[in-house]
């Protein structure tokens, strides 16, 4: 076994990303391509991944490890247990069960032999009512073998009467709340599903005979795959070698894609709603000049999710863009057990400030969300310690105030930043010269939406900044959580 990869020093400080799908049918060793697109998701999460696949001979195989997707599924003697023409794979950073401390039963794709045959199934998001689903399947008799709320479909598929499985699974989905993107796969079909609403991403690729199924395009790109469409809201896709069947198994809604994939969670180079992430970025760099502008010398981003948005502020304003802050690419790897000292070096270990740039400037340092306030703090100190004149933060998001429940692993409300503090006392916990958040309506004018936000209609999730839950957070409310009240 693997050891688990080093933490990162902006880990208790940044949002992170869900997981990551992906699937493959039609081409042979099917599951070396989802080891590629693995790889391309590994952004989406890094504590665990897991591979399984079909050959019509051999039968069904898996594998299933800690650690990045480079460190186990690069070895011939691994890619040679996962024959076949067939594969799905998950990475996976726990947005439910054991969060932190993943057991290798949580690791995903999951595997359930039902009377038609086995099917496998890989899930990005979050259930919302797994708590009431799973209380109802176990005083039922389904044994659970996971803490995952992901585990919940096998055991509504096994209980569903319908004959085959991608019926099995549309039973199991419509009991289902909360966010999914679901890869799945029987003896000879890939299957790909998104929920209602479409809060996370899925998207469908063609590579030769055959067709791929991604979190991303980046994934598809890594595979030679050529993009064919995004799988729509409340969309099933039943794949086999003879073509993609569509079907739409749910009451239809209006769809409410996940905004802060434009912002941070999505890499740059993918395609989202027909959108390069990295153009959406630098139009979200290029609102916040307009909305917040101020006078200085220097524009430059905490790498690298700031990257973009920090272009887009240095063309608008005409500030020039400089990398004031370097970032040590091959940290992570040298420190597997840090000491203490070393620890204690926290963000100093992963960047470090271009001295020779920064001292004397006015300095606008962009980045793309604050979420709890330390490493912006620390940054901070940083650059003063580098002679800056002044420190002013733009920020690519609006205030994150609020948690997410849709496959996010957000802090408690308390310990977000937001949720405690105005913009204003926020420049004053920070310290900073000036402190600026894009607006709910200036990020929405980045993605395309010309007009801003419908706030009777949003056209996205963003209720992590607007506290707007499109999906009932149930089994967060019979946890105590308080929604937003009309008051707020
Ligand atoms: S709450 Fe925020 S992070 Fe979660 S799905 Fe909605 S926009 Fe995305």
């Amino acid at each position: 076994m693997n050891s688990m990869p080093p933490s990162h020093p902006f880990d208790d400080d940044k949002l992170r990303e869900e997981c990551g799908i992906f699937g493959v049918v039609g081409v042979q060793d099917a599951s070396t391509f989802v080891a590629l697109g693995l790889h391309a998701l590994q952004h989406r999460g890094q504590e665990a991944g897991g591979i399984v696949s079909h050959d019509p001979q051999l039968g069904f195989n898996q594998a299933r490890r800690f650690g990045y997707v480079r460190d186990n599924f690069t070895s011939q003697k691994i890619m040679e247990t996962l024959p076949g023409p067939l594969s799905i794979g998950h990475v996976r950073y726990s947005t439910s069960g054991s969060k932190g401390q993943t057991a290798i039963r949580d690791v995903q794709p999951f595997f359930g032999e039902f009377s038609m045959g086995g099917a496998a199934i890989a899930h990005n998001g979050n259930i919302t009512n797994a708590n009431a689903l799973r209380r109802e399947l176990i005083e039922r008799g389904s044994i659970f073998q996971s803490s995952s709320d992901s585990e919940c479909i096998i055991h509504l598929m096994a209980r569903s009467l319908q004959r085959t499985i991608p019926e099995r699974m549309e039973d199991a989905l419509r009991r289902v709340e909360g966010a999914f993107s679901v890869v799945a796969m029987t003896r000879t079909k890939l299957i790909g599903v998104r929920d209602p609403l479409g809060v996370r991403p899925l998207v469908l690729g063609k590579i030769g005979d055959g067709w791929a199924l991604s979190s991303e395009t980046c994934a598809l790109d890594i595979i030679g795959a050529e993009y064919v469409r995004e799988i729509e809201p409340g969309e099933m896709v039943v794949i086999n070698e003879e073509g993609v069947e569509s079907r739409f198994p749910f009451r239809s809604r209006k769809s409410r894609f996940c905004i802060f994939e434009h912002v941070y969670f999505s890499r740059p180079d993918s395609i989202l709603g027909g959108r390069s992430v990295y153009e959406t970025r630098e139009n979200i760099g290029r609102e916040l000049a307009k909305e917040s502008p101020v006078e200085a010398d220097l524009v430059c981003p905490v790498p690298d999710s700031g990257t973009p948005a920090a272009i887009g502020f240095s063309l608008e304003s005409g500030i020039p863009y400089a990398m004031g802050i370097i970032r040590n690419q091959y940290m992570g790897r040298t420190f597997i057990e840090p000491t203490e000292q070393i620890r204690n070096m926290g963000v100093r270990l992963k960047l470090n400030v271009n001295r020779a740039l920064i001292k004397d400037k006015r300095v606008i340092l962009v980045d793309d969300s604050v979420v709890r306030g330390t490493t912006s703090r620390k940054i901070k100190e940083m650059i003063l310690d580098a002679g800056a004149k002044e420190v002013h933060f733009r920020i690519a998001s609006p205030p994150t105030a609020w948690p997410c429940f849709y496959g996010v692993d957000t802090p408690q409300r308390e310990k977000l930043l937001a949720a405690t503090m105005s913009e204003e006392e926020m420049r004053a916990h920070l310290a900073v010269d000036s402190l600026k958040f894009i607006s709910l309506d200036g990020l929405y004018r980045a993605v395309g939406e010309a007009n801003g936000r419908n706030a009777g209609n949003p056209q996205y999730c963003d209720a992590c900044f607007s506290g707007e839950y499109p999906v009932e957070p149930a089994d967060m409310l019979e946890q105590g959580f308080r929604l937003k009240t009309a008051a707020e």
